[in-house]
């Protein structure tokens, strides 16, 4: 992305806080950055408008700060919290109606193959459970079993946050929300493994409490659809107001679910783990370097 698309002509620019400015100056787009860089650059606005403690502005962060090529990315989304920030990043980013990410991703993605044949182009579907799980399961899973070549990115929080707490696939069974006083019946939907059988060539599932393994998740993930087909990340994003937890408790929270059912796990194809194993041996230079030629 050339930052002249986000640069404000002269006009804007006396008017536009210094926060957006510092995010066009020393965003994650310039240069090389990483989880480990984080504080180092600006990622995101901080006056987004996330509630204080969000896990998904925290997930959101984590995932700017690891994309492989930020400034060759297009990240795809749909309404919800996810939203906030994602708008807030200065990423190239894309909003969709309700459920249609996986379908607009596969579309852009191939757009872009042709427009930009020498180039790198990564496609990143970054949203919530209930676009993922429920009203765009059908998409999501079509995406994978056609071997899309997209990640897609589920911010977990595992309710329907923005909309004042109702229940969503992704709730665990017998959880009360604010809209479901007598506790959700039905069981998570299993979309993680799901992912597995459904074409993704990697898959892992992490908590905000581990932004190296979130860091390392996306990386993976982003490099490895850019060669291979489909991959899934699926980040628990603890939100306090809806699971009425103080704002400062999130990373414990996120930690409890570890032990509990958010445990780390990991899968790829034997044809993934040769090619992260061949990135590794490479160069970091290789691993970097997108593009081919420049158009
Ligand atoms: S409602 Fe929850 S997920 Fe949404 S912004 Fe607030 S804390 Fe974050």
């Amino acid at each position: 992305m050339s930052t002249k698309i986000i640069t404000p002509v002269a006009q804007f620019a006396e008017l536009l806080p210094q926060e957006y400015k510092d995010l066009v100056a020393h965003g994650p787009y310039h240069e090389r950055r990483s989880v480990r860089d984080l504080g180092t650059f600006k990622e995101i606005v901080d006056e987004h408008p996330h509630c204080a403690g969000c896990g998904v502005a925290l997930a959101v962060r984590l995932l700017a700060a690891a994309l492989p090529s930020p400034a060759d990315t297009l990240i795809v989304g749909t309404p919800g919290c996810s939203f906030f920030s994602l708008v807030q990043t200065a990423l190239n980013y894309s909003n969709t109606a309700f459920g249609n990410q996986n379908a607009v991703a596969a579309g852009l993605k191939r757009m872009l193959e042709i427009r930009f044949p020498r180039v790198h182009k990564d496609v990143v579907v970054v949203a919530g459970d209930g676009g993922i799980a429920d009203i765009g399961l059908d998409l999501t899973l079509h995406s994978w079993f056609r071997r899309e070549k997209i990640t897609t990115v589920m911010l977990d929080n595992e309710v329907y946050a923005n909309t004042g707490g109702q229940e969503s696939g992704m709730s665990r069974q017998g959880r009360v929300l604010n809209m479901a006083p007598r506790g959700k019946l039905f069981p998570k939907i299993p979309v993680f493994e799901l992912a597995k059988v459904s074409g993704c060539v990697y898959g892992a599932r992490v908590t905000v409490a581990g932004p190296y393994k979130v860091g390392r998740a996306v990386r993976n993930a982003v490099l490895l659809a850019r060669e291979l087909g489909p991959t899934y990340v699926q980040v628990y994003t603890p939100c306090p107001t809806n699971m009425k937890f103080p704002p400062d408790q999130t990373l414990r929270v996120a930690k409890e679910a570890e032990k509990d059912h958010y445990s780390f796990e990991e899968f790829m194809s034997a044809e993934a783990a040769e090619y992260l194993t061949r990135l590794k041996a490479t160069s970091e230079e290789s691993e970097k370097a997108p593009e081919l030629a420049k158009p």
